[in-house]
């Protein structure tokens, strides 16, 4: 399965994730982690992308971009895998599906989740208290969530457009967000 994860911070995406790409043996690759254990190991791309990180603005696209080229080269990736948090610029997008042409595995869907503001605002709350992630402080998170509507969400029309756009209700129990997206997937992917 080759999957991007499209929403809104919040929204459950690295949950499932997790969940899809284990129930489709395939790797998940979630940019925010690999970006965040960069920051904790002090390289030279955790340095770079730190600041970004901390005001909730995205990370510029030519570093994005080459970290998941060479995160995607890898070879666990070649069972498929699940994209969380990547693309969210339709340059990144556009870099993306240029790489996947040229090895001829294109990807089977783009799945949007689906969660209203006020939802968002209550898990975002949350998680800053549980886990103490900078970005999500009350001032940064409604930036984030701009910056998600004005940069990331025309990738729904993006993919809308070609064909691969599988919206998914993310509210509710995880299981059940879970089995949703399998059965929405299930009825939309794109004939192998
Ligand atoms: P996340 O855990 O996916 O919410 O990502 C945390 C932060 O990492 C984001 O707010 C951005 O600063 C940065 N980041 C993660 N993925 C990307 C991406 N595809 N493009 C730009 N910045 C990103």
């Amino acid at each position: 399965m080759r999957l991007v994860v499209l929403g809104p911070p919040g929204a459950g995406k690295g949950t499932q994730a997790v969940r899809l790409a284990e129930h489709f043996a395939c790797a998940d690759v979630a940019t925010g982690d690999i970006f965040r254990a960069n920051v904790a190991e002090g390289t030279e791309l955790g340095r770079a992308a730190q600041e970004f990180m901390d005001r909730g603005d995205l990370v510029p696209d030519g570093l994005v971009i080459a970290m998941v080229m060479d995160r995607l080269a890898e070879s666990d990736c070649q069972a498929g895998f699940v994209l969380d948090g990547f693309p969210r610029t339709v340059a990144q997008a556009e870099a993306l599906d240029r790489r996947l042409v040229d090895l001829g595995t294109p990807l089977e869907a783009a799945l949007s989740f689906e969660v209203t503001e006020d939802e968002l605002l209550r898990r975002l709350a949350g998680r800053a208290a549980a886990q103490h992630r900078a970005d999500d402080a009350e001032q940064t998170i409604r930036h984030r969530l701009e910056v998600f509507a004005i940069k990331t969400a025309p990738l729904i029309d993006y993919y809308a457009h070609r064909g691969l756009l599988v919206n998914v209700d993310a509210i509710g129990p995880i299981e059940v967000v879970t089995k949703r997206i399998l059965a929405a997937l299930d009825g939309n992917r794109r004939p192998a």
